[in-house]
């Protein structure tokens, strides 16, 4: 799947427009996981669901298999959504409270695949992938009679029964407890192999993306601030968000990073909490105003994202201070956006 130059803008009233997703491009590969990073706030569901084909683009292009894809427009939009599956982060309120786990399950069976002879058949298969056994046992309940775990573990096979090919996980495991994130993820890795999806791994938390992902991309106000192979991004990142991200995960080992107890129970300020600020417009770099090394020039143009190897990029005019150790020989600054 491609992402070419993707642009959404929400109209928020009074004339003022949110660049919730800015000129953003990548691709997703069969059996590679590329990780989206970023605080609350800074365009990664709104990316994941104009993927996922549930929201128009303001511009730009979606590919699938070389082949543009038009939103509700196309005869073969329902084989792209049913190609296409997007996993939510709250398994709660994407199970409807009213059905047992075999009607979440049977109904992609069906709607995508017809009334196949071996719905049964299928739906003890699915629940075995996500390791949801005896079975039986499970599909007679609703939502509320399992566990977080158990709930994600079955949004994970109602996507599946889609047969996609493309797996858009939004924060699967920010939810959960942290003593089954781990087990959650090495699931999500085991489907991944097992189906050779090309998935999105959307997450606040960078420390996992370093664990799980190929490239990770990382995200503020709606733009792509720096990508790259993920354990270079996450062991030498070069901008200055990146860094930014990559301290304030205190425990790069820990999963657990972003829902830390403090000494009184309660939940201490992880990533999450922290809210980028609106994407409204502004002329310079948009993290030029939390920016320790923002200088006149980035708070009046907006870096573009300049390559730093053939794999990796970052959008930053002081990339030279940031980060010398791997832009030598810039002395000065880095280069315009017209080379
Ligand atoms: P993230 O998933 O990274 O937390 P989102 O994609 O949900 O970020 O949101 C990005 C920005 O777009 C936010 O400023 C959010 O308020 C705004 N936004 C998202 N959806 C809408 C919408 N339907 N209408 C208006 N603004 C929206
Ligand atoms: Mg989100």
């Amino acid at each position: 799947m491609e992402a070419i130059a993707v642009s959404k803008d929400f109209k928020i009233g009074r004339g003022q427009i949110v660049h919730a997703v800015r000129d953003v491009s990548f691709n997703l590969y069969r059996g590679a996981v590329v990780a989206l990073v970023g605080e609350s706030g800074s365009g990664k569901s709104t990316a994941a669901r104009l993927l996922a084909g549930q929201e128009r683009l303001t511009s730009g292009t979606i590919k699938l298999d070389g082949k543009p894809v038009e939103v509700r427009r196309h005869d073969d939009f329902r084989r792209y959504k049913s190609q296409v599956q997007y996993v939510f982060q709250d398994p709660f309120s994407s199970l409807n409270p009213v059905h047992t786990v075999r009607y979440h399950l049977e109904r992609p069976l069906k709607l995508h695949h017809g009334k196949g002879a071996n719905t049964d058949t299928e739906v003890a298969t699915l629940m075995e992938q996500v390791r949801l056994t005896p079975a039986n046992h499970f599909l007679v309940k609703y939502p509320h009679e399992l566990s977080g775990g158990q709930r994600q573990r079955v949004s994970f096979a109602r996507a599946l029964a889609a047969r996609p090919t493309v797996l858009l996980a939004d924060e699967p495991v920010s939810m959960l407890d942290v003593s089954i994130r781990l087990e959650m993820l090495a699931l999500l890795d085991d489907l991944r192999q097992r189906f050779s999806l090309a998935m999105l791994y959307i997450t606040h938390d960078i420390a996992s993306a370093r664990y799980f992902a190929d490239e990770v991309l990382v995200m503020y106000a709606g733009e792509i601030v720096e990508r790259g192979p993920a354990e270079e991004v996450t062991q030498q990142p070069a901008h200055p968000y990146t860094q930014l991200l990559v301290a304030s995960a205190p425990d790069p080992d820990n999963l657990g990073s972003t829902l830390r107890r403090g000494a009184n129970g309660t939940r201490r300020q992880g990533p999450q909490q922290i809210r980028a600020p609106e994407q409204v417009a502004t002329a310079g770099c948009p993290f030029s105003p939390r920016c320790p090394l923002a200088e006149d020039r980035c708070r009046q143009e907006d870096p573009a994202l300049l390559p730093i190897t053939a794999t990796r990029g970052a959008a930053c005019w002081r990339l030279d201070a940031a980060a010398p150790e791997l832009v030598p020989g810039l002395p000065g600054g880095v280069r315009t956006t017209e080379n």
